[in-house]
């Protein structure tokens, strides 16, 4: 029998129902904002790559499918859309019809990198990208079009994460005093930030070593050290974004891992798919056009990761979250639960206990399964007091409630 190749996977009927819908959420909300599809070529010249990513970039490094043709021209299957759209832009002169473009894609790109969940070799992107405006208006409209996809999808997670890279101005002088913060911690640092610190030591501040996270805990952030036009840039775009209503959190640790990024970077992101956080990502290029030869004109843009979108899918279908999990020790205990249980669910909860009473840690893990909103610990005590902790499990906090229907109903659905 021969196999399909590992990380080149199939979507099957019963998957692809998902993607489809997914697309066509990102050709309906995307055409509202003026975009238009451009289809570009999974194969182009290696160099590519090389000049638009950056010599000292995972991709470039690490990951790309390159080889050489029958014709003897060093050719790279894409690892990503932006660079070939804007050769596009630039061969096609679209620039001369109207210096404003904007174009979205989606199709695989290839990286040679450990297959795992939501980490593949040929997976896919649904990109958009933005030329010829410098105006901050535009990093807020594109950021809120990302999220209204979300938003469109059902999906609450994933929570937008910004951050300012700087430009050529400012960064260089950022750089230097982030390598020296780095020069006295270099042997704290794992074998790959210690070989890209002259090249490439921004990358320090998202590396995923527990010990490289340590080390740089207290770096200095590029947002400290902005010229006052990336400043105003930034500040603006966050002005923007409240005003129409798009919440986001900095992240001044975001370096993203591609070096044609420009002020504004971006990541849209979950905790639901444990090491492949990021579901979407991208960031302004001001320089990128006029490197690929092409004319002085700003961009920026994103490219959303379609299988970790459909995994999230997968996700929220399976996972109808209970809004609370009574966890009881002793038989009293239990009969309380389960009477709290059946008054709470006539009222309109889901709620779940566990009926057969065991220990207190098997039962604080099945709720963690099945992500109960909140949790009510019953014991002796509480019983004595006529009142419980409850805990809402995902803003962490907890309140004294007494052991009565309606009033723990008004904390579970205030
Ligand atoms: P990561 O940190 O997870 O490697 P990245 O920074 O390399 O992501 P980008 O180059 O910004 O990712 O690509 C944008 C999006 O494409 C990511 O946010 C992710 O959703 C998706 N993506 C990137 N690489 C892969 C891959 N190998 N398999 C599946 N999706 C991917
Ligand atoms: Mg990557």
């Amino acid at each position: 029998m021969i196999t399909g190749i590992k990380g080149f996977n199939d979507i099957l009927p019963g998957e692809v129902e998902s993607w489809q819908h997914i697309e066509a959420t990102a050709r309906r909300v995307f055409e509202l904002y003026g975009f238009a599809e451009i289809r570009i070529p999974i194969l182009e010249k290696t160099e590519l790559f090389c000049r638009s990513i950056g010599d000292a970039t995972d991709i470039v490094e690490k990951e790309m499918y390159s080889f050489v043709d029958k014709g003897e021209n060093s050719v790279t299957m894409r690892p990503e859309g932006t660079a070939s759209v804007m050769r596009a832009f630039i061969e096609h002169k679209l620039h001369a019809l109207d210096p404003v473009a904007k174009l979205y894609y989606l199709g695989p790109m290839f990286r040679y990198e450990r297959p795992q969940k939501g980490r593949y070799r040929q997976f896919h992107q649904i990109g958009a990208e933005v030329t010829g405006v410098t105006d901050p208006k535009i990093d807020a409209q594109v950021l809120t079009m990302l999220c209204h996809f979300f938003a469109e999808l059902g999906l609450t997670e994933p929570a937008l994460q910004i951050n300012s890279l700087g430009c050529p101005d400012c960064r260089p002088a950022y750089r230097e005093s982030l390598k020296a913060f780095l020069r006295e911690r270099l042997d704290r640092l794992c074998d790959d930030c210690r070989r890209r610190y002259e090249a490439n030591p921004l990358r320090a501040l998202d590396c995923k070593s527990a010990h490289c996270k340590e080390a740089t805990a207290d770096a200095p952030a590029m947002l400290d050290h902005l010229c006052t036009g990336c400043d105003d840039h930034f500040s603006a775009m966050r002005r923007h974004l409240e005003r129409v209503g798009t919440t986001y959190s900095i992240n001044n640790r975001m370096v993203r891992g591609l070096d044609y990024y420009t002020r504004t970077t971006f990541e849209l992101v979950t905790g639901l798919l444990g090491a492949q956080s990021a579901v979407a990502a991208g960031g302004r290029y001001d320089g990128l056009i006029s490197d690929l030869g092409g004319p002085a004109i700003s961009g920026i843009g994103f490219a959303i990761g379609l299988e970790r979108v459909a995994l999230l899918l997968k996700e929220k279908e399976f996972t109808r979250r209970p809004d609370l999990f009574i966890a009881a020790l002793g038989d009293e205990a239990q009969d309380e639960a389960f009477r709290l249980m059946c008054g709470l669910q006539k009222l309109g909860s889901a709620i779940e206990m566990d009926y057969e009473g065991k220990s207190l840690k098997s039962q604080m893990r099945r709720s963690d399964k099945l992500k109960s909103r909140f949790t009510l610990i019953l014991g002796g005590d509480e019983l004595v007091k006529g009142g419980a902790m409850l805990k809402n499990m995902d803003a962490g906090t907890q309140a004294e409630v007494p052991l009565d229907i309606k009033a723990i109903a008004t904390h579970l659905n205030p």
